[in-house]
């Protein structure tokens, strides 16, 4: 393989040096700078001679990717090193393990977990959700693994410009659906910002140059009309002896085309393309927040307020760390327009997101927003995978969320996502109070624990111990801890119904004499109305079923099975070719020929049948050919037998029949009687009627027999009981 030429050397060099000089923050002692040093020249020769699609040497790629990171993520020595490692083990044939021997344990668990993200993203056939949970698995493992690879992320972007436009569109629609949100939740702004910019760009090249080249005609005037509109407020921050920066943030084309796209206006018609930002260095004397609140009230003194539209990031920061005070005030010329006022810890924590966010926090030990909502990415991650679309909704809604802030009794806010109900927040508050909520009074009022809550609530829970859980609770609940807990506890429930049921079930039937076989749950699930043992076994449990009359359910249920299985087939010539119905299921309301079993003689497979055509409804009842009903009928209406039917294809396990016996009594005939029937014959009683009297015994038995036949060889097997003399089919 070529290698590079002088001109790319020192094109490298210079990337290098300049990454060199960003590290100077971060590296703390030799070792940082060893570590670095050596993963650059590992990388540089593991992807010697490579280019990339833009011709440039492969190795430009890293270390951009760990430029970002120190630059513009604000990560430390160890996350520089894996960024400037994070395509070897994927693209040569350095492994995981020579990571760790080179560069420890740390370094080399990021560079796999960077390797794991790049095969779900390359993977084409998974679906979305999919590839979605997996990068976040990232997530649960060291989430600078996901900070380097929007750090890649990005730079890929930067350079999409070479890619082919199928990668460019597939590269993109990530970047929208994935990782600009990312970015937005891990308060990473501008990276975000960024991502969605470019996104837009190669997605509607058109309309973004459009929207771009109107910006840019109208910049000048725009700057001009800016610094008119900052002068008094430098001036009059300046006269109170704040230490501050003023500036005009313009729209990006990205958000400038969103709100074309959401207000369905023209370019001309968006008024506020630019905002203003004020960023103060903070004094000893007074809060943070007291001054975010004073340059406030001093800039009222120069431009008119928008009452209803103070947004307060500063007592109640958004769930990404996200802090500011953000005003509205009205332009000269009539036009609102939007001021951030930020401290400059808030500045960096609104910018560098979650690395600027740890860096401020080590003085502070509670557990804050991101802390709480990476918990919960955890808590959902460690779940059993369940539907990969459920999974990724709950993820995105957290990563969407607009939140409205409620309080406790004692007046703790709790921050919720919009359309949080009272049952959320009885969740947010903890698992059990969940578990067992009842009601929920809302500023004061008692509410239904199904009541969406609005900002500014304040929410006291109504618990009782017998309270508990039910399915429709999740129809309810919009937050994925509630979700989870809910799910989770009707999980358990289950488990044990289940239990309960299946020694419920064993004990009944053992009082039937039956052994539970798949064949009796054929019957037992439909006339229950459920489609699995499970299921049946936990309604049974948690007695929303029970076995009361389960000897009628069986015989209807068999009765039914009969029904639907018989069939018969119409034979010879001279008859309607509609007639003709192979494999038809009695019972069944389709079009085709309709078969009826007569009660009257119950004939079952193998018997001598003739039909009988009801002329009201045209279906064939069919009898025993010699059944008296039939015979009578016959002789009166003679046309309406229909001879040529036969049994066809019968897949029926069991139909029903009756016997009558009779017999001298004794001790143990009955015990015998079951004996022969249910266990040498394996036919399933339905009913057993037996009356003795005078040491004479009368027995009537209804039972399931497959056919003619095996009725036959039953009565052969009765007789041979000790006892019976007598027995005859009715
Ligand atoms: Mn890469």
């Amino acid at each position: 393989m070529a290698g590079y030429t002088p001109e790319d050397e020192q094109i490298i060099e210079q990337l290098y040096n300049e990454l060199l000089a960003s590290c100077d923050k971060i590296c703390k002692n030799e070792s940082d700078w060893d570590m670095i040093i050596k993963a650059f020249f590992l990388a540089k020769e593991a992807h010697k001679g490579v280019r990339r699609r833009s011709g440039e040497p492969y190795i430009l790629h890293p270390l951009s990717v760990a430029k970002i990171v120190v630059d513009e993520i604000g990560l430390g020595a160890k996350s520089t090193a894996a960024a400037l490692l994070h395509d070897v083990v994927e693209d040569t044939s350095y492994t995981v393990a020579d990571m760790e021997n080179l560069f420890g344990p740390k370094i080399a668990s990021m560079v796999d977990g960077l390797t794991k993200v790049s095969a779900a993203l390359s993977d084409d056939a998974s679906a979305q959700a999919e590839t979605f949970r997996k990068v976040l698995l990232t997530l649960s493992d060291d989430i600078r693994v996901i900070l380097i690879k929007l750090a890649d992320r990005l730079h890929n972007m930067r350079t999409l410009g070479s890619m082919p436009r199928n990668k460019q569109l597939k590269i993109t629609s990530e970047t929208m659906y994935l990782f600009a949100p990312l970015a937005y939740r891990l308060g990473l702004y501008s990276i975000k910002t960024e991502l969605e910019d470019l996104s837009l760009k190669y997605m509607y090249p058109e309309e973004y140059a459009a929207i771009e080249a109107k910006m840019q005609a109208t910049a000048e005037e725009r700057n001009v009309f800016i610094e008119k509109f900052i002068a008094p407020i430098r001036e009059k921050l300046t006269e109170a002896g704040i230490e501050f920066t003023v500036s005009g943030r313009v729209k990006t084309v990205f958000s400038v085309w969103s709100k074309m796209q959401r207000k369905k206006i023209p370019f001309e018609e968006v008024y506020d393309l630019f905002a203003i930002r004020i960023v103060f260095k903070p004094t000893d004397i007074v809060p943070e927040k007291s001054q975010c609140w004073h340059i406030y009230s001093l800039l009222t003194d120069i431009y008119s307020p928008k009452p209803d539209r103070i947004r307060d990031w500063v007592s109640f920061p958004k769930a990404n760390g996200y802090e500011a005070l953000h005003a509205t005030l009205m332009r000269p010329d009539g036009v609102w327009t939007e001021v951030q006022i930020r401290s400059e810890r808030m500045e960096d924590i609104a910018e560098r997101g979650l690395a600027a966010h740890w860096k401020y926090k080590q003085q502070q030990e509670a557990e804050d927003e991101y802390d709480r909502w990476l918990r919960d990415v955890r808590n959902a991650l460690s779940q059993p995978a369940g539907n990969a679309a459920d999974f990724l909704e709950n993820v995105k809604m957290t990563l969407y969320m607009t939140e409205i802030v409620v309080f406790t009794p004692k007046g703790e806010a709790r921050k919720l996502p919009v359309g949080a109900t009272a049952l959320d927040f009885a969740y947010d508050i903890h698992t059990n109070v969940g578990n067992t909520a009842i009601g929920a009074k809302i500023n004061h009022k008692i509410e239904s624990i199904y009541t969406k809550l609005k900002s500014g609530d304040q929410i006291q829970i109504l618990t009782a111990e017998t309270a508990h859980p039910t399915i429709e609770w999740l129809d309810h609940v919009g937050t994925m801890k509630a979700k989870q807990a809910i799910i989770s506890y009707l999980k358990r429930v289950r488990q044990n119904n289940i239990e309960r049921g299946i020694s419920t079930f064993e004990r009944r039937m053992r009082e039937f004499g039956i052994t539970p076989s798949a064949r009796l749950f054929r019957k037992l699930l439909p006339a229950y109305d459920c489609t699995n043992k499970d299921e049946f076994y936990s309604k049974l449990g948690s007695e929303i079923i029970n076995l009361n009359d389960v000897d009628k359910v069986l015989r209807q249920n068999s009765k039914n099975k009969m029904l639907k299985f018989w069939t018969f087939e119409l034979s010879g010539n001279n008859k309607p070719k509609d007639l003709v119905v192979r494999k038809q299921d009695v019972g069944d309301d389709s079009e085709a020929q309709k078969f009826i079993i007569a009660e009257c003689c119950n004939p079952i497979p193998g018997d001598n049948i003739t039909g009988y055509r009801d002329p009201r409804s045209g279906a064939i009842i069919v009898h025993k050919t010699d059944c008296e009903e039939l015979i009578s009928l016959g002789s009166q209406q003679g046309q309406n037998l229909v001879s040529n039917i036969k049994w066809s294809s019968y897949k029926a396990e069991s139909y029903l029949a009756e016997l009558q016996l009779r017999g001298i009594d004794r001790v143990g005939i009955l015990r015998d009687l079951v004996q022969v029937i249910t266990i040498e014959r394996n036919i399933n009683i339905r009913e057993l009627q037996i009356q003795s009297h005078d040491g004479i015994f009368d027995g009537k038995i209804s039972l399931y027999v497959s056919d003619a036949e095996s009725l036959a060889a039953l009565k052969d097997n009765l007789l041979k009981i000790k006892g019976i003399d007598k027995v005859d089919r009715l």
